[in-house]
């Protein structure tokens, strides 16, 4: 019995005369993504990839986990293989789908023919397999409209399939094919759900994380190191810029009004960030940010904040409740490590009394009273880079 993977590219199909090119780039992930497994063979055709497994003991079950956190899949099957003609259809369905049927009350048929040649229509087919499955599973019925089992029947190019699991994918499209850009991630809920949103936009991500010590930990970084490796398995390989921020946040501390240290230390923040993505060819920074949900995301202070970037700063969760987030960060597995209670250097000499709606020239003659510049420098010198990739 040979079984094959069946991929629908969703909106890559949309793509026109750049089609081939989303593709390739969903074709190199998804390799990437099954490699350990064993080895396997890839054709496109039709708007569909076909991935046919090359030994005969992959795990197959795991194949389709790791697919669906593949970006770029909006559907895709685990179907056997059988040759071109009825006879073989049917016997397909007896072996392949007779433990399925058999637990089933309803079921319908999908056939598709993309191979003209075939000499039965679609019609045809639908026709022909349901009165074959009525004759043969005696219990079940048919139900055009909410069926249990949808058993798909295609006919094309380089053989004819038989299948009934239809698995929803992860939609977007291939991390990469949209560019580079840098997520700014803390040990929060929000950045990684950021993160994973953009990614889910065809970027390839790195990150940026500001670390504190002595007054944040070594844990607080590994913390954050796991949660880029939980974002691995949708995002691919993260590399992740670790940036030593204290003398920074002293100099803050030291030279600044206190009702200003949060927004000035985050105007440094971008500051860092931006040079680490212009090494790195990244195009754009992704935080975290909500608007209102503290007091550094009113509306005048991510304005004060976007006043030292020259590259786009994407905040995908900007419009969205704490409720929401957190939703999609229990569904991509970042949650139960976020809500480790590691302190992060933005909780570390936290004004009493931020100021919520900062004007900017107050801001930028308040950081002029000191030359950060250097330290800046100093600090993407000292910047560590670790390379994060998928957990197996
Ligand atoms: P999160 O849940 O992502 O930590 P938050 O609601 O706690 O967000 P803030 O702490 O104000 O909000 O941070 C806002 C954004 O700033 C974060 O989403 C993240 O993008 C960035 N950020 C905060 N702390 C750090 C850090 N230590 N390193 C890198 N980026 C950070
Ligand atoms: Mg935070």
């Amino acid at each position: 019995m040979k079984e094959i993977l069946l991929i629908k590219n969703g909106e890559i199909a949309l793509k026109g005369l750049n089609r081939s090119t989303f593709e390739d780039v969903l074709v190199k992930n998804i390799r990437r993504r099954l490699k350990s497994l064993g080895n396997f063979s890839f054709q496109k055709a039709q708007s569909t990839i076909y991935i046919t497994p090359q030994e005969d003991d992959i795990d197959l079950d795991e194949a389709c986990e790791r697919l669906k956190k593949v970006f770029g899949i909006a559907a895709f099957s685990r179907a056997l293989v059988v040759e071109k003609d009825f006879d073989s259809i049917k016997n397909g369905v007896l072996d392949y789908l007779s433990e399925i049927l058999s637990d089933a009350k309803t079921f319908k048929v999908n056939a598709k023919r993309s191979d003209k040649k075939f000499p039965m229509t679609s019609p045809e087919i639908t026709r022909e397999l349901g009165g074959f499955i009525l004759s043969n599973f005696h219990h079940i019925k048919v139900d055009v409209h909410e069926p249990e089992v949808i058993v798909t029947a295609e006919v094309r190019d380089f053989a004819a399939y038989v299948s009934a699991k239809k698995i929803e994918g992860a939609g977007g499209m291939p991390v990469g094919s949209s560019g580079k850009a840098t997520l700014l991630v803390s040990g929060g809920i929000d950045s990684p759900v950021a993160g994973y949103m953009m990614a889910k936009r065809g970027l390839e991500l790195s990150a940026v994380h500001f670390v504190s010590p002595p007054y944040t930990s070594d844990r607080a970084r590994q913390k954050v190191e796991t949660l880029c490796e939980e974002l691995c398995d949708y995002c691919g390989k993260i590399s992740f810029y670790c940036v030593p921020f204290t003398k920074l946040q002293e100099a803050i501390k030291e030279n600044c009004p206190e009702e200003l240290f949060t927004i000035i230390m985050r105007r440094l923040m971008m500051k860092i960030a931006q040079k680490i993505a212009a090494n790195i060819d990244s195009g754009a920074l992704i935080t975290g940010e909500s608007v209102a949900q503290v007091a550094s995301q009113t509306l005048p202070a991510i304005a004060c904040t976007d006043a030292v970037c020259d590259i786009p700063v994407f905040r995908p969760v900007i419009g969205m409740d704490k409720a929401e987030i957190i939703k999609i960060a229990k569904k991509i597995g970042t949650f139960e490590t976020s809500i480790l209670p590691y302190d992060d250097c933005c909780t570390v000499f936290t004004p009493k009394h931020p100021k919520t709606k900062p004007k900017l020239d107050y801001v930028e003659r308040s950081e002029a009273l000191f030359d950060f510049d250097p330290l800046i420098e100093e600090a993407v010198q000292n910047t560590e880079c670790v390379l994060i990739r998928p957990n197996h």
